[in-house]
């Protein structure tokens, strides 16, 4: 199978992270791929002959890992980002979102006062993340909440990636797991000067998740063995387990031990837990229930939020968030890959 790719282009990505399970699902290759080949079904495959322009290899955020450009520009907005814990002000938001609703509420604002006039989100469809350009606010309540298995939300970019005419003037905010982050960021600053790979420049400020871990799709059908799951209206990691509650108020807790076998792979090697590169970055963890922890980094990162605050579209929580606990969990996810890496070595 193997030997049918070209040994650079998509033959990397083919041996070097398809092959080894290190896929995470992002999708970027299939936005970036100027002539069409890469297809995706939950993991991309190749359509047709590869010419090895190797643009598919340099947007993948595990082939390319982060870019030294990448890395000096972000280096002082995460030394001096400024963190919160704060919600959402809007009844709707409250009602659907994972936390506090800050990201649904951001995006919210920024569609209210024209900064973006669409938001790439992971939307739902059966319990499965479907890519959404939401353009109201009907549509942004549809994407709260939280998928635990990958979101192909870059696909949501493809008609922008084929340069129409229609889509010129459209400013998109983003939000994503930090994997999908960093392809993003890839995608703006390649280790290129000046160059900007298009769709991306479409994006006016991006919305990481924390992210711990993801598990694959098959954890739905698993667990429609056990209950009837398509009615499950809420997802929530907790130290218990997987939370699930239903319309009446009723949950069941699945425990970690149970739901750990389908864990993804690829983010077993992964040690960014709060999406280092976005402008804001929003978790549960270090805030109590019903309330978002909020690090904001660049000056757009600064103008959503703070924008948003002025105009009561969130509140700030009085309580700091427990930031010693962010950090224990970043040496945490930080550790599980050096003690991989360690045993693989052994
Ligand atoms: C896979 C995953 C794992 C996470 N793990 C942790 C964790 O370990 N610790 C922690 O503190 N926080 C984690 N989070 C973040 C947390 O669950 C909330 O998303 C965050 O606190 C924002 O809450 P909110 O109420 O502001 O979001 P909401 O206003 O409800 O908005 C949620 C946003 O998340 C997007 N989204 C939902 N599912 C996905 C997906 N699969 N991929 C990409 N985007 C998606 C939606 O499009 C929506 O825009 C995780 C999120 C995801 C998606
Ligand atoms: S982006 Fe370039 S290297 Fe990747 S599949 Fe397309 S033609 Fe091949
Ligand atoms: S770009 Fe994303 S979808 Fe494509 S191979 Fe890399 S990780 Fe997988
Ligand atoms: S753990 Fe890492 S690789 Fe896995 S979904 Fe989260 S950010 Fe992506």
């Amino acid at each position: 199978m193997q030997e049918h790719y070209p040994s650079t282009g998509f033959g990397t990505l083919q041996s070097e992270i398809l092959d080894r399970g290190l896929c995470t699902g992002c999708s970027i290759c299939t936005i970036m791929c100027r002539l069409e080949n890469i297809a995706f079904d939950g993991r991309p495959f190749m359509k047709q002959d590869c010419v090895n322009c190797q643009l598919c290899t340099i947007v993948c955020p595990k082939a390319n890992g982060v870019s030294p450009v990448l890395q000096k520009e972000w280096e002082s907005h995460n030394r001096y980002a400024l963190i919160r814990s704060a919600r959402s002000t809007d009844e709707g938001i409250l009602k659907v979102c994972q936390d506090g609703g800050v990201t649904t509420a951001l995006l919210w604002y920024a569609l209210n006062k024209g900064y973006i006039n669409g938001a790439a989100v992971s939307g739902v469809k059966d319990l499965n993340p479907v890519p959404l350009i939401a353009t109201t606010y009907e549509e942004l309540l549809s994407s709260a909440g939280v998928r635990y298995s990958p979101s192909p939300t870059h696909q949501a970019l493809l008609p922008l990636a084929r340069n129409n005419a229609n889509y010129r003037k459209i400013r998109l905010g983003l939000v994503g797991t930090p994997c999908q982050v960093l392809a993003l960021r890839n995608m703006q600053m390649p280790d290129m000067e000046g160059v900007v790979l298009e769709p991306s420049d479409h994006i006016e400020f991006i919305i990481g998740l924390f992210c711990m871990e993801q598990f694959d799709g098959e954890l739905i059908s698993y667990l429609g063995k056990k209950m009837d799951i398509q009615k499950a209206k809420k997802f929530k990691i907790t130290k218990e387990g997987l939370n699930i509650t239903f319309p009446d108020g009723s949950k069941t807790i699945v425990g970690h031990d149970e739901i750990n076998k389908f864990v993804r792979y690829n983010c077993r090697f992964c040690t960014d837990f709060t999406a280092m590169y976005a402008d804001i970055s929003v978790g549960s963890a270090g805030s109590g229930n019903g309330w978002t922890t909020v690090i904001i980094k660049s000056d757009i990162g600064k103008k959503l939020y703070y924008g948003a605050l002025k105009e009561g579209f969130i509140v700030e929580n009085e309580k700091n968030p427990n930031t010693g606990m962010i950090e224990r969990l970043t040496k945490r996810k930080m550790k599980q890959v050096e003690n991989l890496k360690k045993a693989h070595d052994n």
